[in-house]
């Protein structure tokens, strides 16, 4: 074929409009200011906002955060140290991701999904959107199906559904981390999938919580993401939306996900820093105006799909620390009003030996009552508002003054339900097993015991339970509901125990 000279120039210039439409356009800047994990950057005028910067000279990844009239404001997630003014910027035009899958289970990651566990490479297929949109109110149902904590008192008192968000709160010191490691351990065998997000703790205390999965065999269904005290305040910052993006991959699957984010007071600070470094306004306690925005756009992600979208489910345990007691700090009523209720913590129960050391007349559960096992709704029904009794009833007992016997007797009962409801570290309870002790309590058959008994007294009544009353044990967990039948044999059972127990 032979072309004419203008043809030639016509062919080639399409060629060359052809060529300019693939590559795609980035930008290229310069840094004009580095330090404290940010840095700002000239010359990147048509950045997004939350877009992935890189800098080629140090390696290091960053994240537009400020967009200014003249610069931007990266936030910086690594280490930053050999960056200098003058070094070279790079949009990506992508959004930050992570990896996300199976093969993140049983696995420790940094808040880019990067090992640090020394198990090698994570290999998977896919990654998500760190930040994505919360599913709307159309794809969503009301929770239905319960999460159980293995918790006595949170599994009868503030039950937790799955797709729903329940905050842990209570001052330094009083177990929250417990209460959610141990809800952990009792995922074993339930198909849910756990993620633990430890946000600006001590290095020591994360390794102990890997060493306690690890023990129970709960690693390998758990993704433990860390940004520790000493990671730099971005990586704090990124942390929970990272977790939420590994457990929300679950969920879109259909299946079901439980994520602890401990703690986000820690995240708060950790944003309060970048955001002072970026001089945007502080407001109340230093916070800046968006920190509400930022805690309630990754609960928000928690939910229970609806069946068209698989049924799936994320359950967020936020955890939130107070100084001593302030529940209406800013950031405590931020996250309490997000949230669907809270366990509060209390150190005085804590230190009187009353552990989990929940309070109950504050703690709350708002919607997984709904989702609770019929069973245990039926046992535990009153509990609340007796126990809530007891303790105004025990107050007022500390006077002195002489009791009638009935009001003796409630004193007495609150007293052993009290005892029966401390359980100790690891060793989260069937639901079986729960309702059998609660029954006891509730019902009397424990007042004729002495308190310092109670604790004998449960393990016991337990393995007689598991060893001579199996039938009853696989009746109730099949049925999930106490007919009068099987009411009359737990008290058979309870009496003949009780008696042998008693001669001891
Ligand atoms: P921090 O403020 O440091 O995060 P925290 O509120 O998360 O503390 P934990 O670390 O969970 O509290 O618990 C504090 C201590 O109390 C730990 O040493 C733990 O072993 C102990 N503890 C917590 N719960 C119980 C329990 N139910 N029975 C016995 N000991 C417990
Ligand atoms: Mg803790």
């Amino acid at each position: 074929m032979k072309f004419k000279a203008d043809e030639i120039a016509s062919v080639i210039q399409k060629e060359i409009e052809l060529f300019e439409s693939q590559i795609d356009v980035r930008e290229v800047g310069r840094v004009i200011e580095v330090g404290d994990g940010i840095a700002r950057v000239y010359g990147l005028s048509g950045v997004m906002s939350n877009e992935m910067i890189e800098f080629p000279k140090s390696g290091v990844t960053g994240l537009a955060f400020n967009l200014e009239e003249n610069s931007v404001g990266v936030i910086l997630l690594g280490n930053y140290l050999g960056m200098a003014e003058g070094d070279e910027a790079r949009t990506t035009g992508k959004l930050l991701q992570v990896p996300v899958g199976e093969n993140l289970l049983g696995r420790v990651v940094d808040s880019l999904g990067n090992p640090l566990d020394g198990k090698g490479a994570i290999v998977t297929k896919d990654t998500r959107f760190v930040e994505t949109p919360a599913p709307g109110i159309a794809d969503r149902q009301p929770v239905r199906q319960s999460l159980q904590t293995g918790i006595k008192a949170i599994d009868a008192m503030t039950p937790i559904g799955r797709g729903q968000r329940e905050l842990i709160i209570g001052d330094r010191k009083t177990g929250k981390t417990a209460i959610c490691i141990d809800t952990i351990l009792n995922q074993k065998n339930t198909g849910v999938k756990c993620f633990y997000v430890a946000i600006g703790q001590k290095e020591s205390t994360i390794a102990g919580i890997i060493e306690t999965l690890r023990e129970h065999g709960a690693l390998d269904y758990t993704t433990v993401v860390v940004a520790g005290a000493s990671s730099a305040a971005p990586l704090q910052y990124i942390a929970p939306y990272a977790g939420c993006a590994m457990a929300e991959y679950f969920m879109y699957k259909g299946e079901h996900a439980l994520v602890v984010y401990d703690d986000l007071s820690k995240q708060a600070v950790a944003y309060r820093q970048l955001s002072l470094l970026m001089r945007r306004p502080p407001g109340r306690e230093a916070y800046p105006g968006d920190i509400f925005y930022c805690h309630s756009r990754l609960l928000e992600r928690a939910a229970k799909l609806s069946d068209d979208l698989g049924g799936g489910s994320l359950t967020s345990l936020p955890i939130v620390e107070t100084l001593e007691g302030e529940v209406s700090a800013y950031i405590p009523t931020n996250v309490i009003s997000i949230t669907d209720g809270q366990i509060y913590l209390q150190p005085d129960l804590f230190f009187r030996g009353q552990r989990p050391a929940m309070n109950i007349g504050i703690s709350v559960s708002r919607v997984g009552g709904s989702a609770q096992v019929p069973a245990m709704k039926q046992v535990a029904g009153g509990l609340r508002l007796d126990l809530a009794a007891f303790r105004e009833l025990e107050a007022f007992a500390q006077l002195g003054s002489d009791l009638d016997a009935a009001t003796q007797s409630q004193l007495d009962r609150g007293y052993r339900m009290n005892e029966l409801l401390k359980q100790g570290l690891g060793k989260p309870m069937h639901v079986t097993d729960q309702i059998l002790v609660i029954y006891a309590g509730t019902r009397g058959f424990l007042d004729k015991f002495e308190l310092s008994q109670i604790s004998n007294w449960e393990p016991e009544f337990l393995d007689y339970i598991h060893t001579e009353k199996r039938d009853l044990w696989q009746k109730i967990t099949d049925e999930k509901k106490l007919s009068d039948e099987i009411k009359s044999q737990i008290e058979a059972a309870l009496s003949t125990f009780n008696s042998r127990f008693a001669k001891g």
